[in-house]
């Protein structure tokens, strides 16, 4: 079959009528036999990437999960497509076992799943050479690495497949963005020069709202009871604290479950189903709940205390709405729970981790606190621009921002810091600078004398509190500089002296101090939302669960709740009607088609006909900073480097390898962010050789050049002196 086909095939198959973003170039890439990375946001559609090109080529797509609990899901909706898919597992035994074994040998299946233990399982390799395995599909591909949030040791056999059956190709899919996972992925599957695929990590349909956080379980519960037939997921930190949340929570009504690592294994497989099939609505889980649960309908996702990082608390988040309706992610933040995780990381023997632990942790509490859109923060991180100044979906965008004169508090507590070093001759912490302000009466005071300076209790009118968010919001503003140690200590930048000698007038936005519980952004932003006949959609959803029960499997494998709204705005009434809703193939035509176009027919008799106005078109894609101008992973290596810190240093510090850092930095000395002496670099007669070497063979490729150079050179010599050659 010619790859001209894979549209019609999409539209037979599984019932959509286009691509998503980078789809078809993944599935172009992958039957064209290259070995291929995909890193694509949670929800994008990575299955369809190797589900469809198993149907176009001959032979078997062997397809890598990590759970064995939801494999059976994932192959079930596959069958409900009419997909011959299948998996095996230690749950599949004797006869049934023998009758999937046999259906291999036949060469019946297209794809099969199975968890990466079984791997090593000696007899598998020969099985797999005689069933003709065409592709090698690994989801999850992150989990090979130790830099991953979910490292699996037995990913770690997957690196044997690519020699014992050579000239397979392979695909890893992940939604992990960091360059150290992709790195690793690459190396350790021994993938040959893979197409990477690299989608922007927005996700449009997603409204992120932080909350301060007061009473968290009373909080929860006001939310959770606005939304009464919705699935979200509530995280928080401890077993202790997810057990209690989900008694609370029924205690109020609420069909609730726990979800964490502590449970028997039965209970931990009863609950997951239980949300799965729609009988319970919350789960209140803590991170060991997430990765593979392909329920494509979670509409919110609570974090209910401070996640520890960012690249955790985006892939908590991108659990919901991975159907592309509107879905919400709020956090409870208070700064409480900064200092409690900060407390931990103290009993951490390992000194430089614990650093690495706390500086993540810090850049989650300036998320939080953090004054600017939170989509422009999170896509920063991931070294994306959002490309409007309004994103409509989140709280910072939809809340009227109040901007404030903040020039005599600036002064005060930047020549506060200034006056205890020149007293003193060392810096303190943000508390003591503040407890200075206040005019308190403590025992560091007495002891340094700070009571003398001219700056002691000049802020008495201003609560604490405020004083400490001021400080915390001109350190995010690059007014002061805190030590990257542990005790954090201030000292003004050269921006922050230039404002204090100046008297630089400095306009801030106000913190919100208290936003009402209960609002947030999705209420107002409504990206990706599908207006139809409410009333009708109940009517669908019953059915579908219905239909779901009898074959004893989710409903989200009948039909995902897009192809249902798409129905109650349509109301098909005839089979090329209902194969033109999304979703709906041939298979579900023919399996269901009569009883949704019966339910439908029977609501119209009742009802009017309801008309809907056009859907909103998607907003544009964000810019990726990655070819040119600084990421926020390149900014945080030049801050490191600013602060002091060697490559290597910065590279142990942050997990990255040395090279990546380098790499940073390379490109802030190009893009004349870094001034910095090529001598550090290379020496002047070395500089003449480099030049003469790119003048004959070119800088785009540094391999050739280093080749060119008889291997004298290593890669960060080289990349310095691309840097240095292309300065801006
Ligand atoms: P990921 O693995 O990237 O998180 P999934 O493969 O689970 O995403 O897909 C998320 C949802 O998107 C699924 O419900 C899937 O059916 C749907 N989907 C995938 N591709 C398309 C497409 N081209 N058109 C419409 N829906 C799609
Ligand atoms: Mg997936
Ligand atoms: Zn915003």
């Amino acid at each position: 079959m010619s790859h001209a086909d894979l549209a019609p095939l999409l539209k037979q198959t599984f019932g959509y009528d286009s691509f998503r973003p980078l789809q078809r170039e993944i599935m172009d890439a992958a039957l064209a036999g290259r070995d291929v990375v995909a890193i694509l946001p949670t929800g994008a559609g990575k299955s369809l990437c190797f589900q469809l090109p198993a149907l176009a080529r001959e032979g078997l797509t062997l397809v890598i999960s990590p759970l064995i609990a939801l494999m059976k899901d994932q192959v079930d909706a596959l069958v409900a497509s009419g997909v011959a898919a299948t998996f095996l597992n230690s749950s599949i035994q004797g006869s049934e076992a023998q009758r999937r074994r046999s259906g291999l040998d036949e060469g019946f299946y297209k794809l099969l799943y199975v968890a990466p233990e079984r791997v090593m399982l000696p007899d598998f390799i020969n099985d797999l050479k005689r069933w003709n395995v065409a592709a090698i599909a690994v989801d999850e591909a992150h989990c090979i690495s130790q830099w991953g949030h979910d490292f699996r040791p037995e990913y770690r056999a997957l690196g044997k497949l690519r020699d014992l059956l050579p000239g397979v190709p392979f695909l890893a899919l992940t939604a992990t963005a960091t360059e150290q996972v992709r790195g690793d992925i690459i190396s350790q599957l021994h993938l040959h020069e893979p197409e990477v695929f690299l989608a922007s990590f927005n996700r449009p349909n997603l409204s992120y709202t932080v909350l301060p956080k007061a009473k968290a379980t009373s909080q929860i519960y006001d939310f959770v009871r606005q939304r009464p037939k919705e699935a979200g997921i509530v995280y928080v930190q401890s077993r202790k604290s997810a057990e209690s949340l989900a008694a609370a929570l029924c205690a109020e009504g609420v069909k609730a479950v726990a979800y964490h690592a502590g449970l028997q294994p039965e209970e931990r497989a009863a609950n997951q189903e239980a949300f799965l099939r729609d009988e319970a609505h919350v789960v209140c889980a803590t991170i060991a709940f997430g990765m593979g649960i392909n329920k494509p309908d979670v509409r919110y996702v609570i974090h209910g205390d401070l996640p520890k990082n960012i690249e955790g608390y985006y892939q908590e988040t991108g659990r919901a709405g991975r159907d592309s309706l509107p879905s919400e992610c709020v956090l409870l933040y208070s700064r409480g729970d900064l200092v409690r995780n900060l407390k931990f990381l103290d009993e951490m023997t390992d000194a430089e981790a614990a650093e690495l632990a706390a500086r993540q942790m810090r850049l989650m509490a300036d998320f939080a606190e953090g004054t600017e859109c939170r989509r422009v923060a999170l896509l920063d991180y991931f070294g994306e621009e959002w490309p409007g100044d309004n994103c409509g979906g989140c709280d910072i965008c939809l809340q009227p921002r109040e901007t404030w004169d903040a020039t005599t508090h600036v002064q005060k507590l930047l020549s506060c810091i200034f006056r205890i070093r020149q007293k003193s001759g060392f810096s303190t912490g943000l508390n003591h600078v503040v407890e200075v302000l206040a005019g308190a009466n403590t025992e560091k005071i007495r002891k340094w004398y700070h009571d003398q300076l001219s700056t002691y209790g000049i802020g008495k009118d201003v609560p604490r509190e405020e004083w400490a968010a001021l400080g915390r919001q001109l350190i995010r503003l690059g007014y002061i500089d805190a030590s990257s140690d542990s005790f954090q200590t201030l000292s003004l930048s050269k921006k922050g002296a230039a404002a204090l000698m100046n008297r630089t007038p400095v306009m801030l936005t106000r913190v919100p101090v208290a936003v009402k519980a209960g609002t947030s952004a999705a209420k107002v932003a409504k990206a990706g939302s599908i207006a139809c006949d409410e009333g009708l959609f109940e009517e669908l959803r019953a059915l579908r669960k219905r239909l779901a029960d009898e074959r004893e499997v989710p409903p989200y494998v009948v039909f995902g709740d897009a192809s249902l709204r798409h129905m109650c705005r349509q109301y098909p009434r005839t089979e090329q009607g209902f194969l033109a809703i999304p979703g709906v193939g041939s298979q579900k035509l023919a399996d269901y088609g009569a009883a949704f176009m019966g339910v439908i027919a029977q609501w119209l008799e009742m009802h009017e006909r309801q008309t809907f106005a056009e859907e909103a078109p998607p907003p544009p894609p964000p810019k990726m900073k990655i070819d040119g101008g600084l990421n926020g992973t390149m900014l945080e290596s030049l801050r490191l480097h600013r602060q002091g810190h060697g490559a290597e240093k910065i590279a142990a510090l942050r997990g990255f390898a040395i090279s990546t850092i380098h790499g940073h930095l390379a490109q802030a000395i190009q893009q004349g962010e870094l001034k910095a002496d090529p001598r550090d670099y290379f020496t002047a007669a070395e500089e003449d050789e480099l030049r003469a070497a790119a003048a004959e063979h070119g800088m785009e490729s540094l391999g050739k050049l280093k080749e060119a150079l008889g291997n004298r050179y290593d890669y960060p010599v080289l990349h310095y002196f691309r840097a240095f050659e292309t300065r801006k």
